[in-house]
């Protein structure tokens, strides 16, 4: 049997590493080219067990140290944004992009440009440039198939329906602070932010699954991956994360999937579709569970979601300018620099500052991003 070629791009971070567990079992996979940040001692041990073809590291003294720790081998090592790119591109059946934020959109392009079918763990490429990323796929005749579980979950139950499609709902775990009011939101420390119920993520996402901007950010993207209005996506809070998302259909029927949580079953669908590959031990037991529950975000005190419908229905750079204001605010609030509100005050000012335009290029949406950092840079410092 032919096996599936996989780009691994982001294969040091939760994602990645998750990826590879996944090929370890599945033997049909094979890994062809890897690309991670700056982690060459995890890539170092990645491209010895896998023996991709191309490695690359976007940090170039990385890229310079694996060059050297990986000299007695055949595997080529790139750097640079233009390495990581080539490595997305690099011929396989299906390209998984898990690289964190706006820094995994170039890479993604090219390996859309390329022909490769995209595995898309990176929501913010979406986010920013989803007209863009979902235009250039339908010319190359590229499949975007979601990883985001989620939208793995939508993916699946609109199946070969999408015509009927009324509404998607997306369910939200509400995160470790559901139920604060402000005051105890503000207090929150970043360690507080990192411990989330249900899943087992990166810190980045982990604090946007606090805040509820990811699930503003995973509204954004489900409205560019189904080709539906921002006003026919519903969010709802389900605490258990059993039902990983809905979709009602023009007769009222509500199709939902559900699983326990675990990133490796919407991974692995993405690099087998339209197979299902997997054997899992671990399986859902509806009466184990026993009670499944479901309630309103509270917007007031987590505006993520607003503030992205927001972003959402100006559509142009305005998604952008509130990724890169997220962006540069979460990480301002992992250093303890700033409270987590901040993070709403910041992505709010870098959307009203931001140079609107409508239907923006690549290189626009990039510009954004920057003054959506350099706004809250500045904004954070004239708090202190
Ligand atoms: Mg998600």
């Amino acid at each position: 049997m032919m096996k599936r070629k996989v780009n691994v791009i982001g294969s040091t971070g939760s994602i990645g590493t998750q990826t590879l567990e996944i090929c370890d079992i599945d033997k049909n996979l094979s890994v062809v080219a890897l690309a991670a940040g700056a982690n060459d001692a995890l890539m170092e041990k990645q491209a010895r067990k896998y023996h991709p073809r191309i490695c690359a590291m976007f940090d170039t003294k990385a890229a310079s140290r694996l060059k050297v720790a990986l000299a007695d081998t055949d595997i080529k090592v790139l750097s640079g944004e233009e390495g990581v790119a080539e490595a997305a591109a690099f011929e396989a059946d299906i390209t998984l992009t898990a690289i964190v934020g706006i820094a995994g959109l170039k890479s993604t392009l090219a390996a859309i440009d390329a022909g490769r079918d995209i595995a898309l763990a990176n929501k913010e490429t979406l986010v920013t440039a989803g007209e863009t990323v979902m235009r250039m796929a339908k010319e190359k005749g590229v499949n975007i198939l979601p990883v985001d579980s989620e939208h793995s979950a939508i993916f699946q139950s609109v199946s070969n329906q999408a015509q009927y499609v009324k509404k998607l709902i997306i369910t939200a775990s509400g995160g470790p602070f559901f139920g604060m009011n402000r005051a105890a939101l503000a207090a929150v420390s970043a360690k507080d932010a990192l411990k989330h119920p249900n899943w087992n993520m990166g810190a980045k996402i982990t604090v946007d699954s606090a805040t509820l901007v990811n699930k503003g950010l995973e509204v954004i993207e489900a409205m560019h991956l189904f080709d539906v209005g921002i006003e026919d996506i519903e969010t709802v809070v389900h605490r258990q994360s059993i039902v990983h998302s809905l979709v009602e259909f023009c007769d009222g029927s509500v199709i939902a999937q559900m699983g326990i949580p675990n990133m490796k079953l919407p991974i692995s669908y993405a690099l087998h579709y339209p197979n299902r590959a997997m054997e899992v031990e671990e399986r859902l037991s509806l009466t184990k569970v026993g009670v499944l529950t479901f309630e309103e975000i509270d917007h007031f005190v987590f505006r993520g979601v607003k503030l992205a419908e927001r972003a959402a229905k100006a559509g142009g750079t305005l998604p952008a300018a509130l990724n890169g204001a997220n962006e540069a605010a979460v990480g301002a609030f992992l250093q303890g620099k700033c409270t987590i509100l901040d993070i709403y005050d910041a992505i709010e000012g870098a959307m009203d500052n931001c140079v609107k335009i409508s239907a923006p290029l690549i290189e626009d949406i990039i510009q954004c991003d920057k003054m959506a950092r350099e706004y809250v840079q500045i904004h954070l410092k004239g708090q202190k």
